[in-house]
């Protein structure tokens, strides 16, 4: 992983520590995390982000499922501390009609048995398009659940730009704006990383399908706004756009020298 980072022009990156549409974990590697971690620090890499399953929903109807997202997040942590100093992204979940309320308390209530005070390990949560009953396509949302949480040093936000789109915000017309919100709703100095995605779906479309960028309803120069953008100096930025490792070479090159052009 870390090698094709290296490969490709990145100095961070997004990963999965297990399956990610599954719950078995790969039994973790002390000497392959520590082999990372020395390649991560000799090239000057920014935090990366490991990302939870996509099956993982704390704030289920089913105990079960509330359960077994515990026990992932759980695990995951523990073996993130290999990694010190990085970042565990999750999607916050779909209360599946129980209401945004009860949703926020069970999703507070995993983090407050999960979190440990030692844990060099910044969990965050993903603001999300907002399709269905999943929680995070607003930015109160995520301050409901931020409320509620006991270790608040632990937990942090990641945006989706492809997903805030979706779920209305006016990325690509008003991004000084969506920041604004963002600012007196959650804070900025809660926000660790950013996913950059175009979208296939107009805003407001509560979709969440991601666009190559440059390809959707986004746009390259929307996406360049946000990456200059000073408030958000020194994040990583991380791509999800559907296409492969070289693909996501030209996306960081043309990324780079855009984002440098503009900053001049
Ligand atoms: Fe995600
Ligand atoms: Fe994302
Ligand atoms: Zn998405």
């Amino acid at each position: 992983m870390g090698r094709t980072a290296l490969k490709i022009g990145a100095d961070t990156f997004q990963c999965f520590v297990r399956n990610p549409r599954g719950a078995r974990a790969k039994a973790a590697d002390p000497a392959d995390l520590e082999g990372l971690r020395r390649l991560l620090a000799e090239n000057a890499f920014g935090p990366i982000v490991a990302h939870a399953p996509y099956i993982m929903n704390p704030c289920s109807k089913d105990q079960g499922i509330r359960e077994l997202a515990e026990r992932m997040m759980g695990e995951d942590l523990a073996l993130l501390e290999h990694l010190p100093g990085n970042y565990y992204n999750f999607h916050p979940g779909s209360h599946v009609g129980q209401g945004l309320e009860e949703g926020c308390r069970l999703i507070a209530g995993m983090l407050n048995r999960v979190l440990r005070p030692e844990q060099q390990t910044i969990v965050l949560l993903e603001t999300m398009a907002g399709k269905g009953s999943e929680i995070g396509g607003r930015f109160e949302e995520l301050r409901m659940i931020l409320d509620q949480v006991e270790r608040p040093e632990k937990v942090g936000v990641c945006m989706d730009t492809c997903h805030m789109s979706d779920g209305g915000y006016d990325v690509v017309g008003d991004w000084d704006g969506v920041l604004t919100e963002f600012d007196k709703a959650v804070g900025l100095s809660r926000l660790y990383a950013v996913h950059i995605n175009d979208s296939m779906n107009p805003p407001g479309s509560r979709k969440d399908r991601h666009a190559r960028i440059g390809e959707g309803t986004l746009g390259t120069e929307a996406i360049v706004r946000v990456i200059t953008h000073p408030a958000l100096r020194g994040l990583p930025f991380l791509l999800e756009t559907p296409t492969d490792d070289a693909g996501h070479g030209e996306e960081i090159a043309l990324l780079r020298s855009l984002a440098a052009r503009r900053q001049g």
